[in-house]
């Protein structure tokens, strides 16, 4: 039985239920009432910060990803449909959710950006936007597969939650789904 916090307490009843709640995910765990508490991985923070170039045309026609940086993907280039070209994400520990992109973030994007494209001005970074990936390991720890925990690992039947699906959790998305699906006909 499913009830969800809706002003009419709607409920349903289904034989299998896939949480993928994101930031959310240890809180979506713990209101599942037989899930082991002891289960449900420690939440981090690991926000990203992206800085656009400004005045200046795009340089690169094609993505950039130099090697990743210890926790993360690290730095990355691309240009976006509207030919805005975009630095990012770094990585930022944080202990709240918030979305502010720190201007004094920008001397470590320099660097950064530099290794690729040595001819990068002064000045050309301005702060853009932010995410913040819901990682389930702390600073200087080694970064872990996503944990996909089905009932074979918490043992409620029908129920598969997973935890820490960040960077690059996109691109894997139609994997992780193959994988789901097999573990939950199994
Ligand atoms: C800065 C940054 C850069 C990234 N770059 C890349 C990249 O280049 N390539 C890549 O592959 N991935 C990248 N990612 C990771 C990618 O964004 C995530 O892996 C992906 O969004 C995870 O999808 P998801 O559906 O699991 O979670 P989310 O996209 O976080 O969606 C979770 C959903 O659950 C909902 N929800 C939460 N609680 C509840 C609840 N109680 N009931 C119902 N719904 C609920 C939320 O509203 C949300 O819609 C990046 C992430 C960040 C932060």
């Amino acid at each position: 039985m499913v009830r969800l916090g809706d002003a009419d307490g709607a409920r349903f009843t289904t034989r299998r239920l896939v949480t993928a709640a994101g930031l959310a995910a240890q809180a979506c765990a713990a209101a599942i009432a037989p899930y082991p508490a002891a289960r449900i991985p420690k939440r981090h923070l690991g926000k990203g910060n992206y800085f656009a170039l400004s005045g200046l045309k795009a340089p690169f026609r094609r993505l950039i990803y130099p090697p990743p940086i210890p926790g993360a993907l690290g730095t990355h280039y691309r240009r976006d449909l509207g030919g805005v070209a975009r630095f990012g994400p770094d990585l930022q520990w944080v202990e709240e959710e918030e979305y502010r992109v720190d201007p004094a973030r920008a001397e470590s994007f320099y660097a950064a950006v530099r290794r690729f494209w040595p001819g990068l001005p002064d000045g050309a970074l301005t702060p853009d936007y932010s995410g913040i990936r819901p990682k389930i390991h702390g600073p200087g720890e080694p970064q872990p597969d996503f944990m996909i925990d089905d009932p074979a690992a918490h043992g409620v039947e029908g129920l598969i939650c997973l935890f820490g699906i960040e960077s690059p959790g996109l691109t894997a998305s139609l994997a992780l789904g193959e994988e789901i699906a097999t573990r939950l006909r199994a």
